[in-house]
């Protein structure tokens, strides 16, 4: 679809955990080829945000609309086959496997076959065309000379790219990158930096869950800053610094 347009909606997103409002009515959208942070001091409910718009939560109230269909609800497969995927803090591979393995099993998300029957084999063909996919997506991030290693012997920034690679070889045009930076040396960071935003050139869109503020500073088109689960400031990256109630809710001044 063209540049500029909206590809997400959040409107009013709530959730409550016992008595504690996690996220109190969070209200944003990205275009298209965007990448939108979602920064805040620990607690201020960003991760759960990300859960409720992959449908790993189901919120109390809101809506959440992707390519303009509801999505609010839908099981994360559903919404993950209709072009939203994510990562997570934690890299979710199989370490025994090889990083072209692991990529290939992105691909499983967008063919009928699903992750069982990816385990349990697929034909000839189908294995043959999910290998191309990942071995596409392995060198979109880099990976490629690593592809029949096993993902046990990668670096933590590593593994990041190759979560990411997953999410491209299924086919996901939203990333939702949780923390991708963590763990990284300086060098790694700027090569992630700069894979999003050639990602985004593309017209891939990112909404990414970071508090290293150097990153997020040089690679965000806009920020959202959340503090007790409220959207307190939303902006470019200069917007938000200069911002007096997130200096003292984020900086803590
Ligand atoms: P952030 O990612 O910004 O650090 P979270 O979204 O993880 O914040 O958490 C927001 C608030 O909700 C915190 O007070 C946290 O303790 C609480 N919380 C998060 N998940 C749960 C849960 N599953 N059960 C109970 N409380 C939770
Ligand atoms: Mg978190």
């Amino acid at each position: 679809g063209p540049r500029g347009e909206v590809v997400l909606e959040v409107q009013g997103l709530q959730k409550s955990f016992g008595g504690l409002m996690a996220v109190a009515g969070v209200s944003f959208d990205l275009k298209r080829g965007e990448i939108l942070a979602l920064i805040g001091p620990n607690g201020a409910g960003k991760s759960t945000t990300f859960n409720l718009v992959a449908g790993a939560l189901l919120p109390d109230r809101g809506q959440v609309r992707l390519f303009g269909k509801d999505i609010t609800g839908l099981p994360p497969y559903r919404i993950h086959s209709l072009g939203l995927g994510r990562t997570f803090q934690h890299p979710h591979l199989f370490l025994e496997l090889t990083v072209l393995e692991n990529a290939a099993l992105g691909t499983y998300s967008r063919t009928r076959a699903g992750f069982l029957q990816a385990l349990l084999g697929l034909s000839r063909r189908e294995e043959e065309r999910a290998l191309a996919t990942a071995y596409r997506a392995l060198k979109r991030v880099g990976l490629e000379s690593l592809a029949l290693e096993k993902a046990e012997r990668l670096s933590v920034g590593q593994q990041r790219l190759l979560e990411i690679a997953r999410l491209l070889a299924s086919g996901a045009e939203v990333l939702l990158l949780d923390e991708p930076a963590a763990g990284l040396r300086a060098q790694e960071k700027r090569e992630l930096a700069s894979l999003l935003r050639s990602l985004a050139r593309e017209g891939y869109t990112v909404l990414i869950v970071d508090h290293d503020m150097d990153l997020i500073m040089g690679l965000a088109d806009r920020v959202v800053v959340m503090n007790y689960g409220e959207k307190i400031a939303e902006g470019t990256p200069k917007e938000v610094q200069r911002n007096p109630l997130v200096r003292a809710a984020y900086l803590g001044e």
